[in-house]
C-alpha cells in the first residue's frame, strides 16, 4: 500500500489523502482551505483516478477536513463515503453554509468557479454516506480485502481517527485530535497498540505549553475577566468557531455560573453558531461526550439570547457576545460586531482559540491599547481600547501528549500532517531521538510515500 499526499502545501490547509492497494483506492478526508479561495483552496483532485476509488472516509466536519467533500463526490458519483453520524449531520450544515458563503465570494471577488457546489447537490451526495459506530469494524468495498475501524479523537463531537487494516498491516490517521478532556468532548480513545503506520497531525509542534498550564486554571481566568468586565459594566466578546468552540465555551461559562465564578448575564450566539448547537443537544444522549443529555440552549442556566437571522446584534452593557468567526475574518458577525465594540475601554475581548497571523483577530489580539487596527479593508482603522487576553483552551492535543502517544505505539512508520513546516520538523527531531527503529517521513505536498 502507498499514500500520496493530495495537500496542495506543507501546511493545515485542505486535507486529503490517497491510499492505493493495488487496483484499489481510498481517499481520507476532503478539506476545503481555510484561507485560500478559488481553485487553489482545493485539494490536488486532479491526482484522483475518477474512475476508481472504492470509499471516502472522513474523520470530522471541520471544513478543513469536509469542505470539499460535495466536490469530490461529483466525480466519484457511486463512490460510498465513511464518518460517523453526527460527522455527517453537523458536516452537511457546514456544506450548506459554505455554499452561501461561496455564493457571496463568487460577487464580492469575482471568483467565477464558486460556489463549487450547490444547496440541492450537497442534498443529493448526502445518500452516499454511510454512518459508522465508533469501535465497530466496517468492511470497506474493493478487491483489496481492508476494512476500517472508526476511535473517538476527543477534538469536536463526532470527531474520530480512523485505522484501516490490510491483512496483517495497519494504518491509523489520527485527524484533529485532543487527549485531554474538554468541557464537553472526552479525551481520544484510540488504539494504543498494532498500529505499523501512524499518519499524524502535528498542529500544536511549534508551541510549548507553560509547565503550570492547568485548563480549570484558565477556564477560571476567563471567569476573572467576566467578572472584571461585568464590574466595569462593559461586555466581553468571545470571538470562536461555530463548531467546536461555540459549544465548549457555552458549557464552559454555564460551568462557572454554576460555581458562582461569573455573575448571571445574558449570552448571545448566532447563525450557524446556533444550528451547529441545535445539532450537538440533538444528540446529546447519543455521543460520547460530557454532560450526556444535557441541552446546551435548553439547560444553560445563563439567559441564551438566540440571535435571528440577519438581524443585527444590539449592543448591551453586562453581555457576553461569543460570536463566530474565531478569527474575526471579514464579513464575519464578530467582525462586524468588534467595529464598534473595541474602541469601548470597559469592554473586554478574550480570544479562546487559534487566530492565523493574517487575520483580522491576530491584530486586535497583538494590538497594544490605543493602537488603530484595520479590520476590514474596506472600512476605516478601529481604535483598539477593550482589554484583550487570550486564554488556551485549544481542542488539539499538545506536542508532548501527541509524542507521548506516538512512543506509546512504537509505529514503524510515522507520517507527519496537518502542520506548519517548524511544527513538522519538531516532532521529527523529537520522534527521530525517541523512536531510532522507527522511520519518520514529512510527505511532500503531492507527494508519494510506500507504506508497506
Ligand atoms: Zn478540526
Ligand atoms: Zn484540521
Amino acid at each position: 500500500m502507498r499514500l500520496r499526499n493530495l495537500t496542495r502545501r506543507r501546511e493545515i490547509g485542505a486535507n486529503c489523502y490517497l491510499l492505493e492497494s493495488g487496483n484499489c483506492r481510498y481517499v481520507l478526508d476532503a478539506g476545503m482551505h481555510p484561507k485560500q479561495v478559488g481553485m487553489d483552496a482545493l485539494p490536488n483532485y486532479a491526482a484522483v483516478p475518477y474512475d476508481n476509488v472504492e470509499a471516502v472516509l472522513i474523520t470530522h466536519a471541520h471544513h478543513d477536513h469536509i469542505g470539499s467533500l460535495p466536490a469530490l463526490q461529483r466525480k466519484l458519483p457511486n463512490t460510498p463515503v465513511y464518518m460517523t453520524e453526527i460527522t455527517g449531520e453537523i458536516g452537511a450544515a457546514m456544506l450548506h453554509n459554505s455554499v452561501n458563503v461561496m455564493s457571496s465570494q463568487r460577487l464580492e471577488l469575482n471568483i467565477s468557479e464558486y460556489p463549487f457546489f450547490t444547496h440541492a447537490e450537497v442534498d443529493e451526495v448526502k445518500r452516499l454516506w454511510n454512518y459508522v459506530n465508533l469501535r465497530r469494524k466496517v468492511e470497506l468495498p474493493g478487491d483489496a480485502d481492508i476494512d476500517a475501524t472508526f476511535f473517538d479523537a476527543g477534538h469536536i463531537l463526532g470527531s474520530a481517527g480512523i485505522l484501516l487494516r490490510e491483512g496483517d498491516k495497519s494504518l491509523f490517521y489520527t485527524g484533529d485530535v485532543c487527549f485531554e478532556p474538554q468541557t464537553l468532548s472526552m479525551a481520544a480513545d484510540f488504539p494504543t497498540e498494532g498500529v505499523d503506520v501512524l499518519v499524524m497531525e502535528t498542529t500544536r509542534g511549534d508551541q510549548q505549553r507553560p509547565a503550570d498550564y492547568s485548563r480549570k486554571a484558565e477556564k477560571e481566568r476567563l471567569g476573572k475577566l467576566i467578572c472584571d468586565t461585568f464590574d466595569a459594566t462593559g461586555s466581553v466578546l468571545i470571538p470562536v468557531f461555530a463548531l467546536g468552540k461555540t459549544q465548549e465555551v457555552m458549557l464552559m461559562l454555564h460551568e462557572l455560573h454554576t460555581h458562582d465564578l461569573i455573575p448571571e448575564m445574558p449570552l448571545f450566539i448566532g447563525g450557524l453558531s446556533t444550528k451547529v448547537t441545535l445539532l450537538h443537544d440533538q444528540y446529546a444522549e447519543k455521543s460520547r461526550r460530557n454532560y450526556p443529555g444535557f441541552s446546551l440552549l435548553r439547560d444553560i442556566n445563563m439567559l441564551v439570547a438566540q440571535r435571528r437571522k440577519k438581524r443585527e446584534i444590539q449592543y448591551n452593557t453586562r453581555c457576553i457576545y461569543a460570536l463566530s468567526s474565531g478569527m474575526m475574518s471579514e464579513n464575519t458577525v464578530s467582525n462586524q460586531f468588534a467595529q464598534t465594540f473595541l474602541e469601548n475601554p470597559r469592554n473586554s475581548v478574550a480570544f479562546v482559540g487559534y487566530t492565523d497571523p493574517d487575520s483580522p483577530g491576530a491584530r486586535v489580539r497583538k494590538a497594544k491599547p490605543g493602537e488603530k487596527v484595520q479590520l476590514d479593508k474596506h472600512r476605516l482603522p478601529v481604535e483598539v481600547n477593550s482589554r484583550i487576553e487570550s486564554f488556551d483552551l485549544s481542542a488539539h492535543a499538545t506536542r508532548e501528549s501527541l509524542l507521548n502517544y506516538a512512543i506509546t505505539l512504537r509505529p514503524k512508520k510515522i507520517l507527519l500532517v496537518h502542520g506548519d513546516e517548524s511544527a513538522q520538523l519538531w516532532f521529527e527531531a523529537k520522534l527521530k531521538e525517541a523512536l531510532p527503529q522507527t522511520e519518520i517521513v514529512r510527505p511532500d505536498p503531492e507527494g508519494w510515500v510506500e507504506l508497506w
